[in-house]
């Protein structure tokens, strides 16, 4: 049995006045994706648990079938393993963000101006971690370049990480970072770094070039999203399965290859919607070919397009997801005698907030030679019986609380006449009564386990 997993990174959203009360997914002409819940299963999965940020980390480790409360330990160590960098049992992992800071002094007095240092390139911000490294690094301390802004720090052997209170530097835009500096045990070290840098970098020749050419400066790092190494069962033990990722992000890679899985590197994938979207499907079908069970494909550009704000970005993500990634997988697929697909998105980005949230999401799953289901059966018959019969009353406790919850955001397009009623929707998916509240569940379910 092969199975992939098509992932649209934001892809649920509200439903928009512009759009005559439709979602994007609503409006958007996607016949591949209403074909597969028209035939096969719909419905709602709760990815990020109540109470844990509405990250994509989060999010996916759940879609992976890892329980977030469980398995995460924070972004930067998942990020770090995207990048090569070997963590050891007790190395602590941190963002080290490039940031703008205002020019007040002391340090603390400072701003937020920008929590991207104005998006520095890749090849500059590579020249200040390489001096950062070579000035503050050490036995202990390692620094590591990444891309544009997000960087990394390592604290060999560190301390417990929850005790840290750090704060993600674009959550305080425009602040005064007083308030938002390092706290807790051990955070001494992490505020000399920071403040360390801020002197150090002012100096440097990039940052000089930058504001001579009217761009923003990189002058002080920003530590947080401390972890240490999750460690996860791989999919292999867990499920007896060979898998490959197929993402243009550090974070989704990171999680791959910490499930055991291998994480493709792929030319023209780029996070946006300029992205090789075919690209992904044919490298999926050639990693099936060679042998592989499993594929995890991630696509970037509706999650973006949200951020952004850009509605028809958003509707052509999607559109490009069902035509050239669905519609190439499923027509590939055809050559194996068994197969499941899953599309699903890992949480909302809805165009009107710009950012995450932690709503529940559609996902539909498609198995061929599959007896066509009513939506209703599955979870019912896997939630029953044996070891996992206590679940039964959480799953019906937890459909009432989020019939509660979902009425702020998806009323409009939920109550009273359904107009794409077959079609891949939020509010098809909502109708089709399957509800899943612990979502690190829906992948023993897609894999049958
Ligand atoms: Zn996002």
């Amino acid at each position: 049995m092969k199975y992939v997993v098509v992932l649209g990174d934001g892809m649920p959203d509200y439903p928009l006045e512009e759009l005559g009360g439709k979602t994007p997914l609503e409006y958007a002409h996607t016949p591949k994706m209403d074909k597969l819940a028209k035939q096969g299963e719909i419905g709602m999965v709760r990815t990020v648990p109540q109470g844990m940020p509405a990250g994509s980390d989060v999010a996916n480790l759940s879609i992976m079938g890892y329980d977030p409360a469980r398995y995460y330990t924070g972004r930067s160590p998942i990020e770090a393993v995207a990048m090569g960098v070997e963590l050891a049992e007790d190395d602590v992992a941190f963002r080290c963000n490039l940031v703008t800071l205002s020019d007040e002094e002391p340090y603390q007095k400072k701003t937020m101006t920008d929590y991207s240092a104005g998006e520095i390139s890749t090849p500059e911000a590579g020249r200040i971690l390489a001096d950062i490294d070579r000035r503050f690094g050490n036995d202990i301390f390692n620094f590591f370049a990444g891309i544009s802004y997000r960087h990394l720090m390592v604290w060999r052997n560190g301390p417990d990480p929850t005790k840290f209170k750090l704060t993600p530097p674009h959550d305080i835009a425009e602040k005064n970072i007083a308030f938002y500096l390092p706290q807790g045990k051990n955070s001494e070290v992490l505020l000399e770094f920071m403040e360390k840098s801020g002197a150090f970098l002012s100096e440097h020749p990039v940052n000089k070039e930058r504001l001579a050419r009217g761009l923003r400066p990189a002058n002080s790092i920003w530590l947080w999203g401390e972890g240490k190494k999750p460690r996860l069962d791989s999919f292999r033990e867990k499920y007896g399965l060979e898998g490959t990722v197929i993402s243009a992000v550090d974070l989704i890679k990171g999680l791959g290859i910490l499930a055991g899985l291998e994480a493709a590197d792929l030319p023209g994938v780029t996070g946006t919607i300029n992205t090789d979207f075919k690209g992904k499907a044919l490298r999926a079908l050639k990693e099936l070919q060679d042998g592989k069970d499993f594929i995890f494909i991630h696509v970037e550009a509706p999650d973006e397009a949200g951020h952004q704000g850009e509605l028809e970005t958003k509707i052509k993500a999607i559109e490009e997801i069902d035509a050239k990634v669905v519609g190439e997988v499923l027509r590939g697929l055809e050559d194996f005698p068994e197969y499941g697909i899953m599309v699903l998105a890992d949480h909302p980005t809805p165009l009107s907030l710009r950012t995450h949230t932690a709503e529940p999401v559609p996902f539909c799953i498609y198995k061929n030679g599959a007896p066509e289901k009513k939506p209703q059966a599955g979870f019912q018959k896997y939630f029953q019986g044996g070891s996992r019969g206590k679940n039964q009353s959480g799953f019906q406790r937890s459909w009432g609380s989020f019939q509660g919850n979902h009425r702020n955001g998806f009323q409009t397009s939920f109550q009273g006449e359904r107009r794409d009623r077959d079609g891949f929707s939020e509010a098809f998916a909502s109708a089709g009564g399957i509800y899943l509240e612990e979502g690190y569940r829906l992948m023993d379910y897609f894999l049958g386990r």
